[in-house]
């Protein structure tokens, strides 16, 4: 098979030939239709994450959100056969530890990260361990652009936006970083009956915000967020989103919100802040301001997501903006480097 293999950190990956992986009694093997090129490519292409205890070992195939049609399973594996189309969330479950038997199987240690643990969605053909738990049928009108549009950010920012802060209608919003993530956290929270305002430096993303619903857009560079939120909602948000991770986002995040606001991290920091972001913890005690981690998404919230896609209340492969052949994600992880790129961008061809 082909791939696009990362031989070393922040240098351009080569496109190799590689031996076809086969698949062990409860493996599964998937034929990559569509992989997304994600950020946190580019953190792990950066060497970033250290301090989060991410450890690679090179060479790899990145690739951690893809759909596509199972080539072939294990002995062991009964509920999918080859032909199915799937998609997997980024993290690998076991299906029976504590985390998955509680419906948190996004929260599993036993596989790590696709793409980053072990080789992804970069190739043609990749590996999944525990297939019967780990690869999600998809419905008919979920396509494979769809699954990889779905795969990481889109999939994240739902599982925050519906399981972990459970948005309401009619409620304000905050998304403050309109990359991957925060694009999606718009479309999916004004999708549901959210008031959602954007909040970027960059005009090209708040129009694009505008495009998903958002009510109100803020360019951060040219006003100040707290005091235009604290003016449009008469008092403060409701729910702040931090999709970027930075104290230059968590923290006006948290100081737009209202009293008993709730705030959602789903950003990870970057090389200079290490995780560590001072946070305004007396006026968030005072306020009872609720701060709320989220990761990735389990498998038991895939079908909810999956439905409103296939009815057409969610447009995930809307946020598609480049489909593009493997040896173009070196130009798209450049882009990234300067927050040059909108919208997805999605390995179709080798
Ligand atoms: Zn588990
Ligand atoms: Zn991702």
């Amino acid at each position: 098979m082909k791939a696009a293999v990362m031989t070393q950190f922040r240098e351009p990956l080569e496109i190799q030939e590689l031996p076809d992986p086969t698949p062990g009694p409860h493996d599964a093997v998937i034929r990559v239709e569509g992989c997304g090129v994600c950020r946190s490519d580019w953190h792990v292409w950066q060497g970033d994450w250290k301090w989060i205890g991410v450890e690679v070992n090179l060479p790899l195939v990145m690739g951690h959100e893809f759909g596509g049609v199972v080539e072939a399973v294990g002995t062991e594996v009964r509920n999918f056969r080859p032909g199915d189309r799937v998609t997997v969330p980024f993290h690998m479950s076991c299906g029976h530890c504590e985390y998955c038997y509680r419906g948190r199987s996004n929260l599993c240690p036993a596989h790590g990260v696709v793409g980053v643990n072990f080789h992804g969605g970069y190739g043609q053909l990749v590996l999944i361990p525990d297939a019967s738990v780990n690869l999600v049928r998809l419905p008919d009108e979920v396509d494979s652009l769809s699954a990889a549009a779905i795969g990481c950010r889109y999939m994240t920012a739902y599982h925050g936006v519906v399981d972990r802060i459970k948005i309401q209608p009619g409620e304000w919003a905050v998304v403050f970083g309109i990359g991957g993530v925060g694009i999606s956290a718009v479309q999916i929270a004004s999708s549901l009956g959210a008031q959602v305002v954007a909040v970027s430096t960059k005009y090209e993303k708040l129009t694009l915000a505008r495009n998903e619903g958002a009510v109100i857009t803020i360019n951060a560079s040219a006003d100040d967020p707290v005091a235009v939120i604290k003016d449009v909602t008469r008092g403060g948000a409701d729910v702040t989103i931090d999709a970027f991770g930075s104290s230059k986002t968590t923290i006006p995040a948290i100081r737009s919100l209202k009293r008993g606001g709730r705030h959602l991290q789903l950003g990870l920091t970057s090389k200079q802040e290490q995780g560590i972001i001072p946070l305004p913890v007396d006026a968030m005690v005072l306020q009872e301001i609720e701060f709320i981690g989220s990761l990735g998404c389990p498998v038991t919230s895939y079908p909810g997501l999956l439905a409103l896609i296939a009815r057409g209340k969610l447009n995930p492969k809307r946020l598609v903006k480049n489909t593009i052949t493997a040896d173009k994600i070196n130009q798209v992880l450049s882009s990234m480097t300067n927050f040059a790129t909108t919208g997805f961008h999605v390995i179709t061809d080798w």
